[in-house]
């Protein structure tokens, strides 16, 4: 697998070097509106710590997004009324991952609505 590219665009969020709309934030992991939402309330949760994708994380790494994951998705619950939540993750490019830093989708649902294309 190849290295952490800290050129990819989530680390350039991290450092403020491009910008983003911050939904949440702790000392571990960040979470931002995705710029092309499949669904009302569609944002990413990314460790802050170098990390190409789910096969090089480490298990603090997990543990903290996924804290991250349920605080939010438990908000979107809330703040947008949704009935469910999915989570989509991605990794390398043959699993469908086109940012190399690890993150996860947190897409609310709503009953017969689906996701955007
Ligand atoms: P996919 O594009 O197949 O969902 P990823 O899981 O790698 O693959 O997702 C990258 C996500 O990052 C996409 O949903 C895309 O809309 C989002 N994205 C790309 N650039 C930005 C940005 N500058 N700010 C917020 N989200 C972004």
């Amino acid at each position: 697998m190849p290295d952490y590219d800290g050129q990819n665009i989530f680390a350039k969020i991290l450092r403020g070097e491009i910008p983003s709309v911050k939904v949440y934030e702790d000392a571990e992991t960040y979470c931002f509106m995705d710029i092309m939402p499949r669904a009302d309330g569609h944002c990413l949760v990314i460790p802050k710590t170098p990390c190409r994708n789910m096969l090089d994380a480490t298990p603090a790494q997990l543990s903290a997004c996924m804290a991250t994951v349920n605080k939010v998705a438990n908000a979107c619950v809330t703040g947008f009324a949704a009935d469910g939540i999915t989570l989509q993750q991605f990794n390398e490019a043959a699993g469908g991952q086109e940012v190399f830093h690890l993150h996860f989708h947190i897409l609310p649902r709503h009953e017969g609505v689906s996701l955007r294309a």
